[in-house]
């Protein structure tokens, strides 16, 4: 079986796991924890990075450390995985969505302007299986209606728009280091800013809101999201090849294009300048979930598109996304990662080729 994400773990990786676990640091104390998070903050040309438990918690902290009022409204594109849209739930705010582009996969920024009013505070752009969104459209929009920008860049690492990183234009940035992303801590995630009261405010509830000049005392309710030494160790070691990582995948995203380009019932992803794949997805024609199912009689596992999120019962919602609508039901994510090899990418696209 050919699996469609696994990490890419080295012996530096474990090595360096290894000099942790022997420090007695096991938990969120040790000096893996700012090394890594100074290292990812200065990779993306960011001031401050506050590593989270998860993607998920990095976005919900994000939120949180913004002050908003109760029911402020948070704009998310309509694809995107759940975390984008749970996290705004779990901050009590309001969520409206916003169709994508047919082109790119992510939010669509004419949608955006028909849909501003008084009360959206946030926007969410999500850089949909590694293509970066047109960020100065969308800072245009945030600058003139006084907006926060938090980009979720789980799926992003190392991407760039216009030459400059991906996760550097938000008031805050969030990325996931899950066991499938570009680079991974197990679990994991972090905050970036430049904002030095963000910085401070999310340190703060990062761990159960306790003062950091008086310990143990606690004025505001916080959470426990902190990363663990350990999982830092491995994302401190993973980031320092993250370069090569990037350009493995590249080569391996151009091979896929070479075999499948040209073909009239496959549709590649978009390529934006400046884009990294999380994943390698293609669009067909028709009959989705069955050429799923026989890529997967041949030994290869692939994913569908993320449903809509206002497809799914806690969101449900009576607008009509129709370009997420079609792009989610003809998406497919093929076998992404590290170490597969040619002979499988060209074995993957024959058999997809012939179905
Ligand atoms: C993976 C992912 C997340 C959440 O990350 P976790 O680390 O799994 O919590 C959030 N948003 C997007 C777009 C993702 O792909």
């Amino acid at each position: 079986m050919i699996p469609v994400a696994k990490p890419n773990i080295t012996k530096e990786d474990i090595k360096e796991v290894n000099r942790a676990l022997k420090s007695g640091y096991v938990s969120s104390q040790g000096e893996y924890i700012k090394l890594f998070e100074k290292s990812f903050a200065e990779y993306c040309g960011r001031k401050y990075g506050v590593l989270t438990s998860s993607g998920t918690t990095a976005l919900h902290l994000a939120l949180e450390a913004l002050e908003l009022k109760q029911w402020d409204t948070v704009l998310i594109p309509v694809l995107t995985f759940i975390a984008t849209a749970n996290a705004v739930t779990y901050a009590n705010l309001k969520l409206d969505f916003v169709d994508i582009d047919r082109n790119t996969w992510n939010i669509d920024p004419i949608s955006i302007r028909q849909k501003m009013s008084a009360d959206i505070k946030v926007i969410i752009p999500v850089h949909l299986f590694g293509n970066p969104c047109v960020m100065d459209e969308i800072t245009k929009i945030a600058d003139k209606f006084g907006l926060y920008i938090i980009e979720d860049c789980a799926e992003a690492h190392g991407a760039e728009y216009k030459g400059k990183k991906i996760g550097s234009f938000g008031d805050i940035s969030c990325f996931s280091f899950y066991g499938n992303k570009i680079i991974t801590t197990g679990e994991g995630g972090i905050c970036l800013t430049d904002n030095k009261k963000l910085y401070e405010q999310m340190l703060i509830l990062r761990d159960h809101g306790m003062s950091r000049t008086k310990k143990y005392w606690h004025p505001i309710v916080g959470f426990n999201y902190r990363m663990t030494n350990l999982q830092a160790a491995l994302g401190y070691s993973q980031l320092k090849r993250i370069d090569k990582i990037i350009r493995e995948r590249n080569e391996i995203a151009s091979l896929y294009r070479q075999y499948l380009d040209g073909n009239k019932n496959i549709e590649l992803p978009y390529e934006m300048e400046g884009r990294v794949y999380w994943v390698f997805p293609v669009l067909v024609k028709n009959n989705r979930d069955e050429i799923i199912k026989k890529l997967y009689e041949q030994g290869i596992e692939t994913r569908p598109f993320f449903y809509l999120i206002t497809d799914m019962p806690p969101y449900r919602d009576g607008n009509d996304f129709v370009v997420a609508k079609d792009i989610s039901k003809r998406g497919i994510m093929l076998p992404f990662f590290v170490g597969l090899t040619k002979k499988e990418v060209r074995y993957i696209c024959e058999i997809l080729l012939h179905i």
